[in-house]
Formats: structure tokens, C-alpha cells, sequence
């Protein structure tokens, strides 16, 4: 399969954070992605997964990952709300995807929100 990378902006600031070029707190690290607090914080627990590899949004990746990508992506998560003391309180994961969502940085990336009742989904 061949990954058209074309579209993806290396200067994004997440792909920044993965050059260590800006420092990021980071929560969880392995060899296919990094966990790490959001700057701006919208709930008590607001972590960032974001994979190694540059996929600029949730379609490029879920169509161009490999199976094992993926599913370390989901563990990944898992793992960082078990981190946070978050698996049995519950918690909220977003995915931004595209311009309808807002999706600010264009590298994927998957927000876990949790440590307060976050209320109704969409506000
Ligand atoms: P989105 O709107 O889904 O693209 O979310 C982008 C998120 O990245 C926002 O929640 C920002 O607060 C967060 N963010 C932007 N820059 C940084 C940074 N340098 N370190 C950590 N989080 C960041």
C-alpha cells in the first residue's frame, strides 16, 4: 500500500512536538505513539494520543494504518486512562476529523477527557 504523505504539514505543531523541537508533558511513550497533556485543558484529565507516524486526521489513518497501528492506538488510550485514574470514573474520547469538526492540528489525534461528570456530548 502505497501512503501519500503529500498532504501532511510538518509543521504542525504536534509533528514539532515529535521532532522534540517544542517539549510536551508527556504522560505515555512507546514505539508507536506518544501521550501528553493538552496546553489547554477542558476537563480535569485532557490528554492527547497522538501516533508516531504522520497521519493528518482519523480517515488517513484508519485508512492507511497498519492493524497493528491501530490497535496500539486504542490501547494506548486505554492505557493512559488507567494512568490517569480515570478507567472506573469514566471518560470521554473526541477525535476531531476534518474542517465541520475544527480539527485544529493536522496530525491525528485522540483527546481523553475525564475526572469530573463532563455533562451531554455536544453543547
Ligand atoms: P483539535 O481542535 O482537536 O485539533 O485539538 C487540538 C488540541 O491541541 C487543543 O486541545 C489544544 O489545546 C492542543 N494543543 C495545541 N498546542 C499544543 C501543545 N503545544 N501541547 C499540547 N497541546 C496542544
Amino acid at each position: 500500500m502505497v501512503i501519500d504523505m503529500n498532504d501532511y504539514d510538518e509543521e504542525n505543531v504536534f509533528s514539532k512536538i515529535l521532532k522534540k523541537e517544542i517539549r510536551c508533558n508527556k504522560v505515555d511513550e512507546n514505539n508507536n505513539n506518544l501521550s501528553f497533556e493538552d496546553i489547554s485543558k477542558q476537563a480535569p484529565v485532557h490528554v492527547l494520543t497522538i501516533p508516531k507516524k504522520n497521519y493528518k486526521d482519523f480517515s488517513d489513518f484508519a485508512e492507511n494504518a497498519s492493524d497493528s497501528e491501530l490497535s496500539s492506538f486504542l490501547k494506548s488510550i486505554s492505557k493512559v486512562a488507567n494512568k490517569k485514574g480515570i478507567s472506573k470514573t469514566g471518560y470521554r474520547i473526541i477525535i476531531n476529523c476534518g474542517p465541520d469538526s475544527n480539527q485544529e492540528v493536522q496530525h491525528l489525534h485522540a483527546h481523553i477527557l475525564g475526572g469530573k461528570n463532563l455533562g451531554p456530548i455536544l453543547k
